[in-house]
């Protein structure tokens, strides 16, 4: 699997909202900047919307990721 669908089934099986460096630990994709560039890329793609919320891991005020329509 590559690191685009491990991001994507990820956020398509979680409810919670998670912001990049989360992911980042949580799914071992390093460094940081990669899971940035990844959901950025499917948010182009309509997949993924981006916003200001509290992260579901680290509850800080971060841009976290979640599924489009959600
Ligand atoms: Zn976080």
């Amino acid at each position: 699997m590559s690191n685009i669908e491990i991001v994507q089934n990820f956020i398509n099986s979680e409810n919670d909202l998670y912001c990049d460096d989360c992911l980042s630990e949580k799914l071992d994709i390093k460094p940081r900047q990669q899971v940035n560039q990844i959901c950025n890329k499917l948010k182009i793609q309509g997949l993924l919307k981006r916003e200001v919320k509290q992260c579901s891991s680290c509850s800080k005020d971060k841009l976290i990721n979640k599924l489009e329509g959600f």
